[in-house]
């Protein structure tokens, strides 16, 4: 019995309010800064926080930068994986280890100013579930980034439904349990957390935040990362609409391509009849069983993935839904 007192008490003097999560890959020389400016300005909030660095197999001895300031903070937890995994995956093992029930993210890099994150946490304590940073003023190449990603952020605000400026910059906050439940990012796909979240029925806000020029290492990326993206919304769009039922998708691009081949076929006998024309004459016959077939392969696809839908819902015990929270059902 002593021993339980103390014990809840110990978790009660453990529990952490906000994990801050940065991935970092080969970003030596901010990490000293980064970690005492996160601190400098999450104290003045009074409330307990982690900050958790994920070193994602920096190259440049970042890892000793990162144990250097462990020691001196002990609020700084840091997870080395085992080699660079990028971005997304570093932010999900951070995502994975954080106990706080506010989970923010930011760069590593400084661009981000962790100045804001009170800002940010102001907002969601108004009652959002996610509130995403917005570089309103955003200080990287003019074209090559600024331009590039305006466009891409129109698309995915329009395919979405999700309306958000800039769905690129990682200094977002978010409740945990948003973040946390059943699903996990892959690819570029970290971007996407509001839309699934808003998806899913949370509120989702943005409010403008600041942003700096590069001075420190370099980006990691180049223009290569918009079809990324661009495949990673198709995959979004596609795992929302369609994991549970797969053959919507693939039984209607079955039925148009049947319904394509039909057409021809008719077509082609209207003009042998009607009009004397040979069938040979027109690409009418190869074309309707070229759409034929593609409409059969399509169905048998759309079964296939059912099948595999079926495989992982039921070998996983997922369910189509999920749970917001349960009142009454007693304590577990
Ligand atoms: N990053 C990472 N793994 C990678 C590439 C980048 O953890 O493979 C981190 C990087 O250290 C930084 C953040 O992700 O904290 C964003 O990277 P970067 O600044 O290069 O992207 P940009 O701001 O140019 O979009
Ligand atoms: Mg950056």
């Amino acid at each position: 019995m002593e021993n339980i007192v103390p014990d809840s008490e110990n978790s009660l003097i453990n529990k952490i309010e906000i994990s801050i999560i940065t991935p970092i890959y080969n970003e030596k020389d901010t990490i000293h800064k980064l970690v005492s400016t996160i601190a400098g300005s999450v104290v003045p909030l009074n409330r307990s926080f982690e900050i958790i660095a994920v070193n994602d197999g920096s190259k440049d001895g970042s890892r000793d930068e990162l144990a250097k300031a462990a020691e001196s903070e002990c609020r700084l937890k840091v997870i080395n994986l085992r080699r660079n995994f990028g971005q997304t995956a570093a932010m999900m093992a951070g995502i994975d280890a954080a106990r706080g029930d506010i989970i923010v993210l930011i760069d590593a890099d400084m661009q981000n100013d962790p100045a804001d994150i009170p800002l940010l946490l102001n907002k969601l304590e108004e009652g959002y579930d996610v509130v995403s940073g917005w570089r309103k003023d955003r200080q990287d190449a003019p074209i090559k980034r600024n331009l590039v990603s305006r466009i891409a952020n129109r698309l995915i605000s329009g395919i979405s439904g999700v309306h958000l400026h800039d769905y690129g910059c990682s200094l977002k906050a978010y409740r945990a349990d948003v973040v946390q439940g059943g699903w996990r990012l892959y690819g570029e796909m970290h971007r996407f957390i509001p839309i699934y979240a808003s998806w899913m029925g949370a509120s989702v806000t943005e409010i403008p935040v600041r942003h700096e020029a590069r001075k420190f290492g370099k980006s990691q990326y180049g223009l290569e990362r918009i079809f990324k993206v661009l495949l990673d919304l198709m995959v979004v769009i596609f795992i929302h609409k369609y994991f549970v039922k797969p053959i919507y998708l693939f039984g209607g691009f079955g039925f148009l391509f049947l319904a394509m081949s039909m057409l021809s076929f008719f077509l082609m006998i209207y003009y042998k009849i009607f009009e004397g024309v040979s069938m040979i004459q027109t690409p009418l016959p190869v074309f309707s069983a070229f759409t034929f077939l593609v409409g059969i392969m399509c169905i048998l696809m759309g079964l296939l993935a059912e099948m595999l839908a079926r495989t992982y819902f039921e070998s996983q015990r997922r369910t189509s839904y999920e749970v917001r929270d349960r009142l009454n059902f007693g304590a577990d």
